[in-house]
């Protein structure tokens, strides 16, 4: 009897053995890291505009609705900053939970901006008209740098180079994840 059962579970297991040794190859980098991120950020973009009432066509497209957008992107951060009447603000790494709001890491704005800079260019946009690279997105971004530094205790250290070496996924691929329609 209990070789029966030896020899079942002596099969079973011969019959799990059926491994195919496929590798998981990843498939060829087409695109680098920027370049596959600058596509989604284009394309949020893009679905933030078609989504607006009216709508609004990408050549109509000025600063305001770059700022509005920003402004939108902000429910889906995930960085903490302070109010002034919290007891962590200015507080790096707070001890414990409170009920300030996330937003968006102003790294990660300001990295999105140069993406979707290029990316309005590279579809035909023309350089003197870039909305992204409007004065006053400039300002909003370093009003945020300097809000998120003084709220989050950071000191932010903007590089002169404009090569994209941190490439911060955070922002608007969680966005275009929770792409749902909002509670309005
Ligand atoms: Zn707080």
């Amino acid at each position: 009897m209990s070789d029966d059962i030896a020899k079942d579970s002596a099969q079973g297991s011969s019959r799990s053995t059926v491994n195919n040794h496929q590798q998981q190859s990843p498939p060829p980098a087409l695109l680098s890291r920027y370049e596959s991120q600058k596509r989604r950020d284009w394309n949020t973009f893009g679905q933030y505009l078609k989504n607006q009432r009216p709508p609004v066509a990408l050549s109509q497209c000025n600063s305001s609705h770059v700022l509005d957008f920003l402004r939108y992107l902000d429910q889906f951060g995930k960085t903490k900053v302070h109010h002034y009447g919290c007891v962590f603000f200015g507080q790096p790494d707070p001890p414990a939970p409170c009920t300030c709001p996330l937003r968006q890491a102003w790294g990660s704005l300001d990295a999105l901006i140069g993406r979707l800079r290029a990316a309005y260019e590279e579809h035909g946009g023309s350089p003197g008209n870039n909305p992204f690279g409007n004065g006053a997105i400039r300002v909003y971004l370093r009003e945020v740098r300097e809000c998120q530094a003084k709220a989050r205790g950071i000191v932010y250290k903007k590089k002169k180079r404009r090569k994209n070496q941190t490439i911060l996924t955070v922002g608007v691929g969680e966005a275009k994840s929770s792409a749902k329609p909002l509670p309005a």
